[in-house]
């Protein structure tokens, strides 16, 4: 079994693995000081891979990046505002190519994320599921039939964050009109909290993040319960958006705020009351792999999913 190099560059860390079919055999992890920049962090990045590569030499390297890729060139095509701005175009074939003396495949986190859950973890009985991460932003990913779903220029399926869920809501960060990441996301949350009543605890939380807002909520905050149901009601809309636009069985949510305990049987509930497909409703997870599954999804991105490019 063939070893490979695993990127997964996230908001606050980078991770690098050596991994083979499912196991990974050593991990490194560069803490990143906001904001940075790709060039800040590649001759830190290089240090790593090569330490995991290892005497018995890996045969690629995958990155999983929080952006927009076209993973048939293997360029960053845009990124989240302020996030490694710098990393739009880059050639990162040349880069490993020259660095590593290796070839790279690039792809997008949401999308890896997917890969690696289908292969290894919740969705090993599933050929076809859509995958929503909650948490800084709302990521998301498809399978149909077994194949990821990549569409012409890469973007199809990992832009359910901003699927419209409110035709009068806020206008997003991408420049769309109630995006549900912009309804439901940890970046929205001081814009939500504002807009409500000075009353409860929830205007003056030390951490501003979706856990807080839940554990306050729970303890029947009154703002805080207004803000939760609305994460849901935006979340709900966006996986029922994925269900009827992709024909999924398995809805996948994944990230930081898919630990609470009321996300999965809400979103389960909604898919009951609204979704139209023939049978049963799709099943609504958590992922089982947790931040290693866009690691562990090297192995089929380079031996099985390659020739779908
Ligand atoms: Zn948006």
């Amino acid at each position: 079994m063939t070893a490979y190099l695993a990127v997964d560059v996230g908001g606050s860390h980078i991770a690098c693995a050596r991994v083979r079919s499912g196991t990974i055999e050593g991990r490194r992890e560069i803490r990143l000081a906001a904001p940075t920049t790709l060039a800040a962090v590649l001759p830190v990045l290089e240090a790593h891979l090569t330490a995991l590569h290892g005497s018995e030499l890996a045969a690629g390297v995958s990155i999983a990046f929080p952006g927009l890729v076209d993973p048939r060139s293997g360029r960053v095509v845009s990124t989240p505002a302020g996030k490694f701005e710098d990393a739009v175009g880059f050639d990162f074939s040349g880069w490993a190519s020259e660095r590593l003396s290796l070839p790279v495949r690039l792809e997008v986190d949401g999308r890896m994320a997917l890969l690696g859950e289908h292969h290894y973890g919740a969705l090993r009985d599933a050929d076809d599921a859509v995958l929503l991460s909650l948490g800084t932003g709302i990521g998301s990913a498809a399978l149909m039939q077994g194949a990821v779903v990549r569409g012409r220029s890469g973007h199809a399926s990992v832009l359910g964050g901003h699927l419209t869920v409110a035709i009068d809501g806020p206008t997003c960060l991408c420049g769309n009109v109630g995006c549900a990441e912009a309804l439901a996301s940890s970046w929205a949350l001081p814009r939500l909290i504002a807009a409500l009543p000075r009353r409860g605890a929830l205007h003056d939380l030390a951490a501003t993040n979706l856990k807080a807002v839940f554990d306050l909520a729970r303890g029947g905050d009154e703002g805080a319960v207004a803000v939760r149901g609305g994460c849901l009601a935006a979340w709900a809309a966006a996986a029922l958006n994925l269900v009827h636009a992709y024909d999924a069985t398995r809805v996948l949510v994944t990230g930081g705020a898919a630990a609470a305990p009321e996300v999965v049987p809400f979103i389960q509930a909604h898919l009951r009351h609204h979704a139209w497909c023939l049978g049963e409703p799709p099943l609504v997870l958590r992922g089982a792999l947790g931040a290693e599954a866009a690691l562990l999804a090297a192995t089929p991105l380079w031996e099985t999913h390659r020739d779908q490019l």
